[in-house]
């Protein structure tokens, strides 16, 4: 039972640490989602002289602390201006300055666009909110206007508030199930202390009916030393047999009653152990799978940023300890910007589908690889030191290099480059990180498709 509670009890702590961790990272995007709406709404700003008192309000209410309910109408205020504008002549929105077609896009409107792409690329959301925010990344990347990206923007914002509260619900459904347990805990232990009662009760009746006997016999000896009439001595014998049957009929039927409510009881209890046995399997099981949910990444199927953070963390305090050596390889797929641009999202989808799998096939089965993020994948190199890693390397980098991938007959080159380095005393995992991503940019530099140590 202790251990069932510690088991409970760690895995909610689990639990709860990875939900405020997560609930870090969606402020952090909220603040970043903050600065991209003023980023827009300078960006905007000048081009429309309707546009503009909307877009004023819009900015000065987000240097504040963010509130629903002074946001939504100010939002509305601004879709409806917008919604105006696009019901004028067409002439007219040709004359403004809003560029309406890619090839005219602004260099304001280009700059938001990436940073836009940027942050849906950052934010890990929940499985059941993957299929929008992928949604959303396409049609970031299509937005040809400041409208559409505006757009983009808003329903970023959505996605922003719907994952935090779908985080908040998690919070409060692990809260209730440690308030259930809890309870049937309190339940057990109740029940524990009402057979200590009963064990004693069990006993006083012991003790009352060895006193009850006793008594009678000490009766008995003193008539025996007092009666010289061997009648009256039987007859007093008789009594004193009498009296102590009657105290044992009494306990009997005493102990008879507490055993029959006491085989009541355990039977109850025996089939609510029953009952929570079956039910925290069932959240056991449940609790895995959101785990492993949370820990995929569902478009291609492998780990995500997320359990590649849990496991950098385990691996990174074993080599704190140990003496093995542990890597970290960053790697990014060369301008696959104009493989989206040129093949279209879906094609691009695919391309990141087969690279994903075949970084899973091809690493070592000690080797760990997730996709970081976009077109980003990051690979763990526990036990391996940066020249054995950076073979791992050169083959990942061959093999993507040499991945058949094909458009209307014509073979299509896709390539990656790859930061690696390895642990050194005083760094952590954020430094770590941070050089390899240094070697990667490196790598880039350089002429892409290679790999470098950093
Ligand atoms: P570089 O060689 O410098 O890395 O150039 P790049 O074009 O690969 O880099 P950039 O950061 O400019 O563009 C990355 C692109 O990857 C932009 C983004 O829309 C795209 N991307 C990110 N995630 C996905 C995805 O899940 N699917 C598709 N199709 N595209 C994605
Ligand atoms: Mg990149
Ligand atoms: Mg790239």
């Amino acid at each position: 039972m202790r251990l069932d509670n510690q088991l409970w009890e760690s895995k909610y702590h689990e639990a709860v640490d990875r939900l405020t961790r997560e609930e870090t990272q969606w402020k952090t995007a909220e603040s970043l989602l903050r600065q991209l709406v003023g980023c827009l709404g300078r960006a905007a700003h000048g081009s429309n002289d309707q546009l503009d008192p909307h877009i004023e309000q819009l900015s000065s209410a987000l240097h504040g602390p963010v509130d629903a309910m002074v946001l939504e109408p100010l939002v509305n205020d601004l879709s409806q201006a917008l919604d105006r504008l696009g019901e004028r002549p067409q002439n007219a929105i040709e004359e403004r300055s809003i560029p309406i077609t890619r090839p005219q896009r602004t260099e304001h409107g280009s700059s938001v666009q990436s940073a836009l792409s940027r942050l849906v690329d950052r934010i890990v959301v929940l499985p059941k909110l993957a299929d929008r925010a992928n949604d959303l990344r396409h049609d970031v990347a299509d937005a040809g206007d400041l409208v559409a990206l505006a757009a983009c923007g808003d329903r970023l914002a959505d996605l922003v508030n719907e994952q935090r509260i779908g985080l908040q619900r998690e919070i409060d459904a692990l809260q209730a199930v440690l308030r259930h347990v809890t309870s049937r805990l309190d339940e057990m232990s109740q029940y524990m202390s009402r057979e200590l009662a009963d064990q004693s009760t069990g006993e006083a009746n012991g003790q009352a009916l060895d006193a009850s006997v006793s008594h009678e016999m000490r009766l008995l000896d003193e008539a025996a030393l007092e009666l010289d009439d061997i009648h009256d001595l039987r007859e007093r014998v008789g009594e004193s047999i009498e009296k102590i049957a009657a105290c044992f009929r009494e306990f009997r039927d005493r102990e008879g009653s507490r055993l029959t409510a006491y085989r009541d009881r355990a039977e109850k209890m025996r089939l609510r152990i029953e009952q929570l046995e079956t039910e925290r399997n069932a959240l056991q099981r449940s609790l895995e799978r959101e785990h492993e949910l949370a820990q995929t990444d569902t478009m291609i199927g492998m780990p995500n940023r997320l359990a590649y953070e849990k496991r950098i963390e385990v691996a990174f305090e074993a080599w704190k300890t140990a003496s093995r050596p542990l890597c970290v390889a960053a790697i990014d797929i060369d301008h696959f910007k104009s493989i989206n641009d040129t093949y279209g999202h879906t094609a691009g989808d695919a391309v990141l589908r087969i690279i994903g799998q075949a970084l899973v096939k091809h690493v070592r089965p000690c080797d760990f690889v997730a996709r970081y993020g976009g077109e980003e994948f990051i690979v763990v190199f526990d036990g391996a030191d940066e020249h054995e890693a950076l073979q791992v390397c050169e083959r990942l980098r061959g093999k993507i290099q040499h991945l058949a991938f094909h458009a209307s007959r014509q073979p299509v080159r896709v390539t990656a480059s790859i930061g690696l380095t390895q642990f050194q005393s005083g760094d952590t995992p954020q430094t770590v990180f941070d050089r390899a991503d240094l070697a990667l940019y490196t790598a880039k530099n350089g002429g892409r498709n290679r790999c470098v140590i950093g």
